[in-house]
């Protein structure tokens, strides 16, 4: 049987067939242009498998509320063509089948519990670093909705004192997580595109504290099992052993744990087990839900 997947991003839509285990058979990528545009590619696309349900992860913001009226329409994006866009209603409308969707983060989230790096756990937060900053949360093998979604990449942070762009470069708020530690914001601080930094670039150790801060306020918030790290700007590969040691220092030894310390952490705050499949795999798992749901 084949499920469809559809990791609706900024620039691109990724559209996937897969099995309801979460493997990927068939791909194809579209660039997010206005939705009359690229609503028919994504359907002429996964119309031509014979799919019997399709699972959404998305840019958000999303109405995720099952009581709205506009349930699975992203709301209030700056990408103003799609505003109000019904998209969970119009796909599975025009495919004829059960769908489910989530935010993009959500989903990876919920692949890296169910078939990833926490696999075995209770809870787990996923993060992803790039463009923007996003955070999904399984806790007891739900996803964390809440009263709308978490926005963990607006999480406020306390600027650090060389920080010569404190406040950051996010339109909504003044020093918050995604405003002071995306790809853009490092790029804006620096004037030097991240990729092409070194190691020893003084970017990295700025980088380091303020997703450490995050992970320690994750920690005392939510308390997850697992942190999982992942998104263009962690494939610097040499900021998970900062961010680990940074976190332990901020927590100053307060939360008791044999994962919060120098030899646990390391299997604490972790890349993605599925690498950079786990967007894909999390659409394919919520569209597995939705068949279930309807049978
Ligand atoms: P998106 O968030 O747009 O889906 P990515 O997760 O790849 O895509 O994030 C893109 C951002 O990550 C850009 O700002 C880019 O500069 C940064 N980035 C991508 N690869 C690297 C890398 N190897 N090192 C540092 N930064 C990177
Ligand atoms: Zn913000």
């Amino acid at each position: 049987m084949f499920i469809g997947a559809l990791e609706a991003g900024g620039t691109k839509m990724v559209c996937s067939i897969g099995n309801p285990q979460g493997s990927v058979l068939q791909r194809a990528s579209f660039p997010t242009a206005s939705p009359e545009v690229t609503i028919p590619q994504i359907v002429d696309f996964i119309g031509k498998f014979d799919v019997a349900a399709l699972g959404i992860g998305s840019f958000g913001p999303l109405d995720l509320n099952p009581d709205s009226p506009d349930y699975g329409s992203i709301t209030n994006t700056p990408k103003t063509e799609w505003q109000g866009y019904p998209l969970l209603r119009e796909l599975s409308a025009r495919l004829g089948v059960p769908a489910a969707i989530d935010t993009d983060v959500n989903a990876a989230a919920l692949a890296e519990y169910t078939m990833g790096a926490g696999k075995g756990l209770s809870s787990l937060l996923y993060m992803t670093v790039g463009t923007g900053i996003g955070g999904g949360l399984v806790l007891d093998g739900k996803v964390v909705h809440g009263l709308v979604h978490p926005e963990i990449g607006h999480m406020f942070l306390a600027p650090r004192e060389e920080d010569t762009m404190p406040d950051g470069i996010c339109p909504f708020h003044s020093h918050c997580l995604e405003g002071l530690a995306s790809g853009p914001a490092i790029e804006k601080r620096w004037g030097l595109s991240a990729k092409l930094m070194t190691e020893d670039h003084p970017a990295w150790a700025l980088e380091a504290d303020y997703l450490a801060q995050m992970c320690a306020n994750m920690i005392v918030a939510v308390s997850p099992e697992i942190i999982v790290l992942g998104g263009g700007v962690m494939q610097q590969a040499h900021l998970f052993p900062r961010i680990r040691k940074r976190t332990l220092e901020l927590l100053g030894g307060y939360v008791a744990s044999p994962r919060l310390t120098p030899e646990g952490i390391d299997g604490y705050i972790v890349p993605p087990a599925l690498g950079i499949n786990s967007g894909v795999a999390g659409a394919l798992l919520l569209g597995a839900r939705a068949l279930e749901a309807r049978d």
